[in-house]
């Protein structure tokens, strides 16, 4: 791969020097199969900066301690840092209030925590709860085991060729008795971007019709509940800007290692309101106000949501990520990104048989497909060998593949450090394999 520097500068409104920004990723610099690295899983992880690295370190050989308990130097030291991270986050996504930012293990733990709280008070025999076809298991299963506790019914949105949802149908959908829509902010599998500010009002105008509702999820008395909702940000977070506050979602989940932090952590932003009626999720320390055998009380927000000691070290490695993105600046990484995908889906759509999977008008930089007379999978162990990492499978969104009658695709998925050269890397190594494969 030719060692160049590629500064791209787009009609004045961003500027990215990708070679600079590659110094900062030491794994970028490894070779894998005697080739150097080309890195194209970041939908299924994200690799992480220096910067990042040395905060994790840094904080194991200086900082390191319990925090919300000790009254020492050190406790406190890690309590602060640990809480600074919780405003970082805040900041990122707009959350009107920090102790709306809730720390998780991910966005599969964000998801659960609302469908065993939302759930455990909210949902009843009848209920219905809203997906749709392209959400990734840790946005089904929850909702599935939820309804199979609680006698509620799953409904999901339809989508068309494409692979964009086709709202009319959604609309359909609500009923009075929808409690919750869950749906995902970007495709992990089509990259699709969906409409969810479109989707959120549709649920607020539903709301609004409802018997004593003002469009809100809690009626203001006696009213009926309209339903809420929940935006998997996991894929979106890594690429473009958030504002839960514009977005005016009830939930969002999103997960710290793909957007450049470290595994295990991930955050459940709620609004205040609801946060504030739901139980608790799990017990333990921390999330109590007073415990006697008789009766505990439970502690306030964010900490009632947070048991046990959390992953200290991985929220404030998530503040650093976060750091480290707005230093980029993401409108930088979007518009970039962008350039990386248009390149990549011209230059893959010249080669004979193959076909894209996710084709929406609203895209991030996921380019799934499907080459006539080959497996996904054969794909990825050749390329494998030339030193490129890309994902094959269902992605976890089996019935995604059901709806389009596939087993599994062939992915690439690019983050604002991946270059041009490297996708010609890419297609050069693609073109091989399926010379070898035919
Ligand atoms: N939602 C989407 C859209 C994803 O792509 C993923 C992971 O790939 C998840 C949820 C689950 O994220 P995690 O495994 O970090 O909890």
């Amino acid at each position: 791969m030719t060692k160049k520097t590629t500064t791209v500068e787009a009609t004045t409104t961003y500027k990215l020097n990708v070679e600079e920004v590659r110094k900062d990723f030491p794994i970028l610099h490894r070779q894998v199969n005697g080739k150097p690295l080309v890195y194209f899983d970041n939908g299924a992880t994200s690799q992480k900066p220096q910067q990042v690295i040395d905060v994790i370190n840094r904080y194991y050989q200086h900082e390191n301690s319990n925090i919300h308990r000790g009254i020492h130097t050190l406790s406190q030291e890690a309590t602060d840092a640990y809480e600074k991270a919780r405003t970082t986050v805040q900041q990122f996504i707009n959350a009107q209030h920090n102790h709306e930012v809730i720390f998780t293990s991910g966005t599969t733990g964000s998801i659960n925590l609302v469908a065993s709280s939302f759930g455990k008070k909210h949902i009843q025999a009848g209920d219905e709860i809203i997906i749709s076809t392209m959400e990734h298991h840790s946005n089904i299963v929850p909702w599935q085991m939820l309804c199979e506790e609680k006698g509620a019914i799953l409904k999901v949105i339809p989508i068309n060729e494409k692979g964009e949802l086709l709202l009319d149908e959604f609309k359909k959908l609500l009923s009075p008795k929808t409690k919750l829509v869950a749906v995902t902010h970007v495709s992990n599998t089509l990259g699709t971007i969906n409409p969810v500010k479109e989707i959120i009002q549709l649920v607020r105008q539903h709301n609004s019709t409802l018997d004593g509702n003002v469009g809100g999820n809690i009626p203001p008395s006696g009213g009926q509940r309209g339903a809420v909702i929940l935006i998997d940000g996991a894929q979106a977070v890594p690429h473009t800007k958030v504002d839960v506050q514009a977005l005016d979602c009830d939930f969002y989940a999103f997960s710290a290692h793909k957007m450049f932090g470290p595994t295990g952590v991930g955050i459940l932003y709620g609004k205040e309101a609801i946060l504030n009626e739901l139980p608790p999720y799990q017990g333990g320390g921390d999330m109590i106000k007073t415990v006697t055998f008789e009766k505990t009380t439970y502690n306030e927000l964010p900490h009632k949501f947070e048991a046990g000691t959390p992953n200290i070290v991985g929220g404030i490695g998530l503040a650093a990520a976060i750091d480290y993105m707005n230093h980029i600046g993401i409108a930088n990484i979007e518009a970039y990104e962008h350039e990386l995908l248009n390149y990549a889906t011209h230059k893959i759509k010249k080669i004979e048989g193959v076909r894209i999977i996710g084709e929406a008008a609203n895209k991030a930089s996921v380019l799934s497909f499907l080459v006539d007379g080959t497996h996904p999978s054969d794909i990825g162990m050749i390329i494998d060998k030339l030193g490129i990492a890309i994902r094959t499978g269902h992605h976890c969104t089996e019935p995604l593949m059901n709806r389009f009658n596939i087993p599994g695709t062939a992915r690439a998925s690019f983050a604002f450090y991946n270059t041009k050269e490297e996708i010609d890397t890419f297609i050069l190594a693609l073109e091989r394999a399926l010379k070898m494969l035919k």
